[in-house]
């Protein structure tokens, strides 16, 4: 929680004082209930509840629903759990909705302190009154701004007319509550916002019977007020509404929270709107919306990055006003640093080679204590090592050449923990298809009193072993970045043009050596994962590195037939698009 001491946010906690009536510091994270959270809104998450909890106070989910058209039931329960996941409590769940009663009432103050009126504009005089001209490719901005002609309609006419509003005499932009501003203020935001409105479509609220609804402006300022949030965090888009959200509260003479944005965080080489991810997924080049080649944060999950890489990650970043445009590739660097210290080691074969040590009794079975990791402290447990191994294909070579260090005809190499090292002495191919199906090794054991052979590397194998349920047999499935480019968007054929087709590698053969069994008993990894308390999320979390290839997790499509991991990422950046 470091980031919360320092940056913009100290200066605006010591600047306000806390009162009587509004004794800790209370934020709130406010999402709209329309789609799945997505990796920028982490840094909304962390700071909004991390800035909270750094000074012993707390924050608020309040799931901002003023707009029926593209809110569901179930994004509510799918942000609740993200939240959850990502290691924070809210104090309480609050709706805009829950506030719509108060909210109305506010209005009808607004209006009998001559702060509102009721409109009839269309939407084309309201863009003229703002100084818009024109439309289209002709629009110009910054032409004359003049008042809308019913500002000066008598305060009980207006009052009326809400009330026939909200009774339903009106449909879709009939009619509107516009707050009485200054349309000679060169902030737009002061240019008579909208209050309350009819929205479009027939779309039913889905927790309220009203048909007239307060805007986001009205709203957001408001339930900040109602629900006593001290620190109102928001994304530097807000910063000219800063000036209206003061105004809504002062001319309603009610609490006023202090309104103070951070910059967004925006990663490129890939695509974060809604929009353009229901595209994906309907048009079939991803699983769904978790799919672990997005950036939403249940596909984060899926993939099996853990929430304290996503947290640290946001934490580096630092808390600016400045947006930051991040590319994957750091992100990536930021998990594999976190999961270099937090998760188990085990040797994973993602193609196997099949080799046979033909010096060995075919019941050969010696059991290997191996480390989960460098740091003692995550144990150990015992494999077997047996006559028949296998190691990765790319490990083997038919032709030795003097610069190559891994298995071919001749070559001896290490096997890792295996007390002496193995020689490639010849192979076997398919004749039809030219694969190598097996290669045949010695064990250089060496005799009494003679030195062992040293070998200039050491590669990961798996045992063949019935006996101990090895290998485990898994799906492993690699992903790649889904874009071509940095910068899908601006792809002038579509973002849909600048997809990769090799965003996704599956190796239907892939095995694991019999520590999985051991992991998968004691998940969570990495361990704090559980203090966080929640069971459910562990699930999501089986992970591991796979020595010398990457660190994996396993999917939620795992079934007890089948096992499939995810590569979260490769050990190193290898990906240089
Ligand atoms: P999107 O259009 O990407 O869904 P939004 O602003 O409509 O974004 P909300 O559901 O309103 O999404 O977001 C909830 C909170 O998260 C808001 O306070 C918003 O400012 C913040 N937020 C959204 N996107 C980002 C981002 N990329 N970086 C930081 N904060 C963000
Ligand atoms: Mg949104
Ligand atoms: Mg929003």
């Amino acid at each position: 929680d470091a980031m919360f001491k320092v940056g913009f946010l100290s200066d605006v906690y010591q600047e306000k004082p806390l009162s009587e009536a509004v004794p800790k510091i209370r934020t709130r994270f406010p999402p709209e209930p329309n789609g799945y959270l997505h990796i920028g809104h982490s840094k909304a998450i962390a700071i909004n509840f991390g800035f909270s909890r750094f000074h012993g106070g707390e924050c608020i989910l309040r799931f901002d629903d003023t707009n029926p058209a593209g809110e569901e039931e179930r994004y509510y329960e799918a942000i609740r759990d993200i939240v959850n996941w990502l290691g924070f409590k809210p104090v309480r769940e609050t709706c805009a909705s829950d506030n719509f009663e108060k909210l109305r009432e506010l209005a009808i103050e607004l209006i009998k302190r001559d702060g509102a009126y009721v409109c009839h504009c269309t939407p084309a005089e309201v863009r003229a009154q703002r100084g818009e001209r024109g439309e289209g490719k002709e629009k110009t901005l910054g032409g004359e701004r003049f008042a809308c002609s019913h500002r000066t309609r008598p305060i009980e006419e207006s009052l009326a007319e809400f009330k026939a509003m909200r009774e339903g005499k009106y449909k879709a932009g009939e009619a509107a509550l516009r707050m009485k501003q200054d349309i000679t203020d060169p902030n737009p935001q002061m240019w008579d916002l909208f209050a309350w409105r009819i929205p479009e479509g027939d779309k039913q609220h889905h927790r309220s019977t009203e048909t007239c609804l307060p805007t986001y402006d009205f709203a957001h300022a408001l339930c900040d007020s109602i629900e006593g949030i001290t620190h109102s965090l928001c994304t530097t888009e807000f910063e000219l509404s800063r000036v209206s959200y003061e105004w809504l509260c002062d001319k309603l003479e009610v609490y006023r929270p202090n309104q103070r944005e951070y910059g967004r965080l925006n990663l490129t080489g890939t695509v974060l709107s809604k929009r353009k991810i229901i595209k994906l997924v309907n048009d079939g080049y991803v699983r769904d919306w978790d799919d672990p080649r997005l950036y939403t944060l249940i596909a984060l999950r899926r993939r099996g990055i853990p929430p304290g890489a996503i947290l640290n990650f946001v934490n580096d970043l630092g808390v600016t006003k400045s947006g930051s445009n991040v590319q994957t590739a750091k992100f990536e660097f930021s998990v594999r640093q976190f999961l270099e210290t937090t998760v188990p080691r085990l040797m994973v074969v993602t193609e196997p080679l099949k080799i046979i040590i033909d010096d060995l009794p075919d019941d050969h079975e010696e059991l290997l204590e191996m480390p989960f990791s460098k740091d003692p402290a995550f144990g150990t447990h015992m494999i077997p090592f047996t006559k028949t191994v296998y190691i990765e294909r790319s490990d083997f070579r038919e032709v030795d050449s003097p610069d190559y260090f891994r298995l071919a005809p001749g070559k001896t190499v290490g096997l890792l923990k295996v007390p002496y090292p193995i020689t490639a002495t010849t192979f076997e191919k398919d004749p039809t298809t030219g694969v190598i199906t097996c290669v045949h090794a010695k064990y250089e054991k060496p005799e009494e009193g003679a030195a062992a052979k040293k070998p200039k590397s050491f590669i990961h194998w798996v045992a063949e072993s019935p006996r101990h349920n090895s290998p485990v047999r898994a799906e492993i499935r690699a992903f790649n970045p889904l874009f071509k480019s940095d910068d899908p968007n601006s792809h002038p054929d579509g973002f849909l043009a600048d997809i990769n087709p090799d965003s996704e590698q599956i190796f239907p053969d892939a095995m694991v050596e019999t520590g999985f069994h051991e992991i998968r008993a004691s998940a969570p990894w990495p361990k704090q994962e559980a203090e966080e308390g929640d069971i459910e999320a562990n699930k999501h979390s089986i992970r591991f590195q796979g020595m010398r290839v990457a660190y994996f997790a396993v999917d939620r499509e795992t079934t007890a037939d089948k096992l499939i991991l995810n590569r979260i990422v490769t050990l190193k950046d290898t990906q240089g698009k």
